[in-house]
Parts: structure tokens; C-alpha cells; sequence
């Protein structure tokens, strides 16, 4: 496995084009804007390092029997599953926002357990070429980036319709052994600190939108593929000297626009080519996990939340008052009810035709759907118990100041001598992380990340079992 300064360093001389802000940029790991999301991800690997964590962070290779950083793992077991859970909360707990490493997971089991599909049915041989290029990532310790979602275009029109077809990522041509591809993969999470990409569609297409189903993977640096890095509330703060007022001074979130213009594909690292009715059960399987693992990483981001809001409630003399204690009980809550949501789709899982195990679907998606409303009440809550100083206070920086220094000393004292700064420091991580650059992981990503709301709920109505629950209904009210 990689310590977290060889990913660092394979990273910085990866040789991938990226574009901050407008700029290419040398390096995403020393540039200020995105050097906290490799910070980030690069904790899994640290984490890994740990003799104490083995048992989280590593599992032995079901390919080779070597040891291999978890975020590289096939789940053998329910037990796996639980694991990979825990070990995501350990990690939001760590970094406060999204550390990017779980979507490659998620999508190495689902495509993992798809192409096995797929040749059942097809004879293709999509899971031997698959299971070759996981024992690269897993000998590498690399981190693949699952690229899912597409431009969509007009979201009323199927991709074949579009008037546009690089809309939708597809074949262009078939070229010697070999494919063209062209179309842009939106919101990637982590794109810019990963070794490899993995592309898969975005969604269920018909016969006629054969050539979008597709499904494959390419270095990084491969020719024509360029990253374009999202831009997040405040987070030019990372420009400013002493960095000051950032709130989480370590780690940050990441998402890219990347766009493959005509990139070459070699035969054996394609998963899919054409075999449209898969593409949507591929969707499904690497949005079940993905949803599930929102109960890890989330949850863990609420921890510091609301132990950040404890700190500044005790910085600010509230925290014995009945209404506080009562919105921090409230807060936990809704918190651990996210993650008892994660760990009953992880312990109701299943295995699969492969052999390997996945969530179950049903409390995957309740699980998710929580997460797109619960954790905006427990930033509400942070932001009442907070209060308005959270939004009003001056730089940390007026601290430095001859002349206004001793003001904001004086006036931002907390109970019992609490240090000024002490108490702005906590507030401005409260601010990160409900407002700032952390806010994109822990509120509108638990919207859209892993799929809209909708998108769940139609899962729901789906994977209910309503015929035996009014079977149910009916045997006690006494019909046959
Ligand atoms: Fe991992 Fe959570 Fe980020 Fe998804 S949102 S990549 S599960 S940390
Ligand atoms: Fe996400």
C-alpha cells in the first residue's frame, strides 16, 4: 500500500490537466484552492498507515489474499459492509466534508458485480478484464474516481434525441482495437486527485440509445480528458494570508467538471459496449451503495458539527440551559438516525450472483432520503445555538490588529475566560461547515451527491413490498 506521501507525490506528478478558476494549474496538490481535498482524501491512506486502524481501513485482497487499503475492497461479507460504514464516519469525524475516496469504492463493486452480469447473459468478457484492472488499482493502491453523471441536456429528451449528443458521454467510433468516446462527466467527486477514471452511464437507456452505454476506465492524464474544478462558497479565503477565517483549517471537499473530447479507450479496459438493458441496473447497484455510504461520511461530519456547537455553546455560557440541551439531543437524534439507517442497509445486504455483497436497496435509499433533509435541521440547529455572532464577527485577522485588537478581545471573551479567539475559531468552523466550502459536502451534496431526492423516492415505491402489506391489512380486517 501507499503512504500518504507517496499518494501526495504520485499525485503532484500525475501529469492531468486541471483548470482552477480559470487557470491551468502545476498541481492540484500545492495549489491553496485544492490542496485541502488531496489533504482529504490523502487521510485515507494515513489512516491506513495506522497499525491500530487495520482492521477499519484494510481487508485482505479476495483476489490475492495481499492486504489492501479497504477503499479498495469487494465486500466478501455483511460484515464488510458494516465495516466500510464505520470506517467512512471515522473518516467524516477526521475531515469535516467529503474525502472523496468512497465513489471509486462504491462503483469498483458495482462494476465489479455488473460485468459478471453482463457476460452471463451476453458471453462478453467484461469481468475477467475488469477483475485484471482491479488487482492494478489494488497492487497501485490507486484511486479510481467513479464518473457517473452526464450533462443530461434537455432532461425531457432521451440522449439519442438530444440535439447535442455529447450531452450524453458516448462511442464516437470504433477504432482498432478500441473505442472513441466523447461527452462530459458533471460533479466528479474527487476527479482531480485521482489515478484513474472510471466512467459509467448516467442512467436506464433504450435500444436506441445504445451508443451511451458504455462503461470504462482510463489514467487520469490519458490525451483529451481535462478537469474543470467547481468553484465553493468562500473558497478564496484560502488565497488570504495566514489563511485565518477558514473555519476547517486542514481538509476541504472537491468536485470537477470533466470533459473526455474524443479520448481513445483500448479494448481491455472496457466494461460495457452497448449492452443497454445493464446500464440502468448498474446505475441502481452503484447508487445503492453510494447512498448507503452517505450514512458514514455524513454522519461523521455531524459529529463535529455538534461538537462544535457543544464547544460554543459552553464557550458562550448556554450549555446548561434546558432549550440548548435539547437541541443538541435533538441533533444527535437525527444524526445517529442516518447512520442506524447505513448500518440496517449494510446488515440487511445480500450477495450477489459473483459472490461478492451488496446493501440492501430499500434502506439504502430511506437512508439517503434522510440525508437529503436531516442534516440541514442539525445545521439549523448549530446555527441557533451559534447565534447571530456567526454570521456578524469580525476577521480573526482584526486580532493581529495594534490599533483594534484589544477591542475584539475584549468584546469576544467567552465564559469563564474563554480566549477570543478560541471561540471565533470554533464559530468559523460551524461556519464552514453550514455555510463555507464545507457546507458543499455536508448540505447540497446530501441533496444531489448520490442521486436527487426523487431519484430515491422512486426507488422507494419500487422496492416496497405494498402487495404484502395490504395482504397484511386485509387478513386482520377479516377479507380474504
Ligand atoms: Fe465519500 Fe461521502 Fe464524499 Fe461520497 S459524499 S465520496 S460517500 S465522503
Ligand atoms: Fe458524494
Amino acid at each position: 500500500m501507499m503512504t500518504k506521501q507517496e499518494y501526495l507525490s504520485s499525485i503532484d506528478t500525475l501529469g492531468h490537466r486541471v483548470f482552477v478558476q480559470g487557470e491551468e494549474v502545476d498541481s492540484v496538490v500545492r495549489h491553496p484552492i485544492s490542496k485541502p481535498a488531496v489533504m482529504a482524501l490523502a487521510e485515507t491512506y494515513a489512516q491506513a498507515e495506522e497499525e491500530r486502524n487495520r482492521d477499519l481501513y484494510t481487508a485482505a485482497s479476495h483476489l490475492t489474499g495481499e492486504p489492501v487499503n479497504r477503499f479498495l475492497h469487494i465486500h466478501q461479507s455483511l460484515d464488510d459492509l458494516v465495516r466500510k460504514i464505520d470506517m467512512l464516519r471515522d473518516m467524516g469525524r477526521k475531515t469535516a466534508c467529503c474525502f472523496q475516496r468512497c465513489a471509486g469504492l462504491d462503483c469498483i463493486n458495482a462494476v465489479y458485480s455488473t460485468t459478471y452480469d453482463i457476460d452471463q447473459e451476453c458471453g462478453t468478457p467484461y469481468h475477467q478484464r475488469f477483475v485484471e484492472f482491479l488487482k492494478y488499482l489494488q497492487a497501485g493502491d490507486l484511486v479510481p474516481a467513479a464518473c457517473m453523471t452526464d450533462a443530461k441536456g434537455d432532461r425531457g429528451l432521451s440522449p439519442s434525441d438530444q440535439e447535442d449528443p455529447d450531452q450524453f458521454l458516448h462511442i464516437v467510433e470504433e477504432r482498432g482495437r478500441g473505442i472513441v468516446v466523447r461527452g462530459a462527466k458533471l460533479h466528479i467527486t474527487g476527479g482531480v486527485n485521482s489515478h484513474e477514471l472510471i466512467v459509467m452511464p448516467t442512467r436506464s437507456l433504450a435500444e436506441r440509445d445504445k451508443a451511451f452505454a458504455v462503461a470504462f476506465a482510463v489514467p487520469a492524464d490519458t490525451a483529451g480528458v481535462t478537469f474543470i474544478y467547481g468553484r465553493q462558497p468562500s473558497d478564496t479565503r484560502r488565497l488570504e494570508e495566514g489563511q485565518a477565517d477558514i473555519g476547517n483549517v486542514k481538509y476541504g471537499g472537491c468536485e470537477a467538471l470533466v470533459v473526455f473530447e474524443d479520448v481513445f479507450v483500448p479494448e481491455e479496459r472496457i466494461f460495457m459496449k452497448r449492452e443497454y438493458p445493464f446500464a440502468g441496473k448498474l446505475v441502481e447497484l452503484f447508487a445503492a451503495n453510494h447512498r448507503a455510504s452517505y450514512g458514514g461520511c455524513k454522519v461523521g461530519v455531524g459529529d463535529v458539527l455538534i461538537g462544535a456547537t457543544a464547544a460554543i455553546a459552553e464557550a458562550q455560557g448556554t450549555v446548561k440551559a434546558a432549550h440548548c440541551k435539547d437541541k443538541l439531543a435533538e441533533m444527535i437524534l437525527l444524526n445517529e438516525t442516518l447512520h442506524a439507517g447505513a448500518l440496517a442497509s449494510a446488515a440487511k445486504g445480500h450477495q450477489t450472483a459473483v459472490g461478492s455483497f451488496s446493501v440492501n436497496k430499500l434502506h439504502a435509499n430511506c437512508c439517503k432520503l434522510n440525508i437529503t433533509r436531516f442534516p440541514y435541521e442539525i445545521a439549523r440547529l448549530a446555527q441557533d445555538i451559534a447565534g447571530g455572532l456567526l454570521v456578524t464577527m469580525p476577521s480573526i485577522k482584526d486580532l493581529d490588529n495594534p490599533r483594534i485588537g484589544e477591542y475584539v478581545r475584549k468584546y469576544f471573551v467567552g465564559r469563564g475566560g474563554v480566549e477570543s479567539e478560541k471561540r471565533m475559531r470554533i464559530l468559523r468552523l460551524i461556519e464552514n461547515i453550514t455555510m463555507g466550502t464545507g457546507a458543499v459536502s455536508y448540505l447540497p451534496e446530501s441533496v444531489h451527491g448520490a442521486g436527487s431526492p426523487q431519484t430515491q423516492k422512486v426507488m422507494i415505491s419500487r422496492l416496497a413490498d405494498l402487495a404484502s402489506n395490504k395482504a397484511a391489512a386485509y387478513r386482520l380486517c377479516g377479507i380474504e
